[in-house]
């Protein structure tokens, strides 16, 4: 199988290291497989009832097919050492609870995946992963790539601006993982990461590779939980086609359903649910698609105003928007909404959701929809805002309370150019 950019019309192909270790394709488009390999659906389901790492390497293979069978199934099963279950809260309403990883949201899914085949196909040699986070994004990344030989994992996170948690989560895994904590904004921290990149000089002395949610290597695994869903959906219901509602922000979740769907999975449609940030629900409304800046809302992982993963939407679609209209139906909410969905789990069905997932059990309950929705992360993250809506405080799992009562390390640093890339030149 070879990858190619959605905005590549003569769609010349790249190996999956390739693409991988570009990340973003050179046109400025996003990595797409350049065919869509068929599922057996009976088979998905065999492997599905034996585990989840099973199911997943059978998916794998079908999409990275030039990856040794034996290599991408041991890597598989390294990376899927966790959980993933699907929750009936009563009356037909299921979840699927994709935050049962080492960092507690769905974000682990694509992150440890990427990091045990980056490995794989990396073949051990020198690599710096350079990655920015304004909180989330770092703590999987740095938990995929944890132990992996050969790579170093650079975060670079603004000081004061992430949660003790997700601080947490960075700084207490030590080994070949290097948070840096920057005297500066997010946006510092992305411009210090871009710096690095477009530096000819600096990259001729040491290898970099950025690990964002739209490489290749964290979408296509975000496509197996689907088939993983619908095979326990489809046991425990008896019926076939469900509906599937993502709460969604980049959309990279949403697209990677769209894809499994284009593998065979039997899928009635999908609903793009999201918070204030309603270009995608507005989009399916009126048809225009009218990207623009984000605002801030209690479920901050889906604020975003340009979803990147449109792009692939609408390639899955052969360009075509209004085909894929008649496939999805969008559902967004505000904050107060949000909060009240919170207050609502908790006392109808005695669950605690986080503010993400709460986004998508609220599209299913106004959509009527029969099927499940996708929970991104576990209420223990959001404390404050289950406090504010629920008045309880959800208890922290005991890794994440763990991580709070290690000491950090982190390097300080000023939100220089010259200071990173004197750090990374040391580093190798
Ligand atoms: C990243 C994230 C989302 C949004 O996922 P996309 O793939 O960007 O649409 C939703 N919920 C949580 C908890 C997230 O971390």
């Amino acid at each position: 199988m070879r990858y190619y950019s959605t905005r590549d019309k003569e769609c010349r192909t790249w190996a999956l290291a390739d693409a991988a270790f570009m990340g973003l394709a050179p046109d400025g488009g996003l990595f797409v497989p350049e065919r869509i390999p068929q599922a057996d659906m009976e088979r998905v389901e065999r492997l599905a009832e034996m585990s989840y790492a099973d199911m997943a390497a059978y998916v794998a293979g079908l999409i990275m097919d030039d990856l040794d069978a034996d290599m991408l199934s041991e890597a598989v099963r390294e990376a899927y050492d966790f959980p993933i279950r699907l929750y009936g809260l009563g009356g037909g309403r299921f979840t699927l609870e994709l935050f049962h990883g080492p960092t507690f949201a769905f974000k682990d899914f694509g992150a440890r995946f990427m990091g045990r085949v980056a490995g794989l196909l990396n073949g051990g040699r020198e690599l710096v992963v350079l990655a920015a986070t304004s909180g989330d994004t770092g703590s999987a990344v740095a938990h995929g790539f944890r132990g992996v030989e050969g790579v170093r994992v650079v975060i670079l996170y603004p000081a004061g601006k992430v949660s003790p948690l997700q601080e947490a989560q960075m700084t207490t895994i030590g080994g070949n993982i290097s948070p840096l904590r920057i005297d500066g904004t997010f946006d510092d921290c992305q411009r210090l990461v871009k710096e690095m990149f477009g530096d000819r000089a600096l990259r001729r002395r040491v290898r970099i590779t950025s690990a964002n949610s739209i490489n290749l290597l964290r979408w296509l695994p975000q496509s197996f939980y689907y088939f993983y869903g619908w095979s326990m959906w489809h046991r425990t219901t008896g019926r076939t086609a469900p509906e599937i509602v993502v709460p969604s922000g980049n959309c990279g979740n949403l697209a990677a359903g769209m894809l499994a769907r284009r593998m065979g999975l039997p899928v009635k449609g999908f609903v793009a649910a999201s918070n204030a940030n309603d270009v995608v629900p507005e989009f399916l409304r009126t048809g225009v698609y009218r990207p623009r800046p984000s605002v801030r809302t209690v479920a901050n992982a889906m604020d975003v105003g340009a979803p990147s993963n449109f792009e692939r939407m609408l390639w899955l679609y052969g360009g075509d928007a209004e085909a894929m209209r008649r496939d999805l139906r969008g559902y967004s909410c505000d904050d107060d909404d949000i909060l009240a969905l919170i207050a609502e789990q908790k006392t109808r069905f005695g669950y605690l959701s986080d503010p993400h997932s709460a986004v998508g059990f609220g599209a299913a309950e106004a959509l009527g929809v029969d099927g499940f929705w996708l929970s991104t992360a576990h209420a223990a993250k959001f404390g404050g805002a289950i406090r504010r809506a629920a008045g309880v405080e959800p208890s922290l799992p005991p890794a994440l309370a763990e991580a709070l009562s290690l000491p950090g390390h982190a390097v300080d640093m000023a939100a220089e150019a010259g200071a990173l890339r004197e750090y990374l030149v040391a580093m190798v």
